[in-house]
């Protein structure tokens, strides 16, 4: 963490070493573009089906206590058994009957992978690209607003099924750079649209983006659940 935010830094340095009137709209333009990536991959997680015969259908619909020794195990088996990248397409749908869930979850939990496996190798190389003259100032600006978007996707997404937020979330809800748990709670109640979390101005690309490929067939409801 201290690494990324070293990197990010540096990227804004570079922003105000070249600045030009580019820098506004580019910052604004990497902030929809991690809105839209939000979207996007909320959208094929949300359909994708888990693995068939890793009994993740046991979690998903276990009917005792979550807080148990027996789920706890459970939990622990059966996620052994899957990818990293399954375990995240069950945490997508798992996040539909249990949202609060995710409100819980503490920064580093939500945002740790994303930093790790995207983030940071994407802020080191914009940092080269920059600082060698490659990429202009204004680029740097939109590529720091993209990775910031993009890093804290999942927090962000976590803040709408919390009720107490820091200054700085319920701030950018204020000026509409982050979107509102109602607007959200749309997501929610048809799992058919507004998938991205951060601000939600791309939701409307994404929903089209959506009904296009239901009427060819794909995101099928089967995938919403675990199956056996
Ligand atoms: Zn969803
Ligand atoms: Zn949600």
């Amino acid at each position: 963490m201290p690494l990324f935010l070293l990197s990010l830094a540096a990227n804004l340095v570079a922003v105000l070493r070249d600045p030009s009137w580019w820098v506004i709209p580019a910052l604004l333009a990497g902030w929809y573009g991690a809105d839209l990536a939000s979207g996007l991959v909320h959208m094929y997680m949300d359909y994708k089906p888990t693995p068939a015969g890793k009994g993740l259908d046991a979690l998903y619909f276990y009917a005792g206590s979550r807080e148990s020794e027996h789920y706890k195990a459970l939990w622990r088996e059966r996620m052994a058994k899957v990818s990293p990248l399954d375990r995240l397409i069950y945490d997508f749908k798992n996040h539909h009957p249990r949202p609060d869930a995710l409100g819980r979850r503490d920064l580093w939990r939500l945002i740790g992978s994303t930093v790790i496996l995207a983030a940071l190798p994407f802020s080191v190389m914009l940092n080269v690209l920059a600082f060698t003259g490659l990429v202009p100032g204004w680029a740097a600006a939109g590529g720091v607003t993209l990775i910031v978007g993009g890093a804290f996707a999942q927090y962000f997404h976590g803040s709408l099924h919390r009720a107490h937020n820091p200054w700085i979330v319920r701030a950018m809800r204020r000026c509409g750079l982050l979107m509102t748990p109602a607007a959200h709670q749309l997501h929610h109640d048809t799992l058919q649209r507004d998938f991205a979390t951060n601000c939600g101005w791309s939701n409307p690309l994404v929903n089209r983006l959506f009904l296009a490929g239901r009427r060819r067939g794909w995101f099928d409801d089967a995938g919403l659940e675990p199956t056996a």
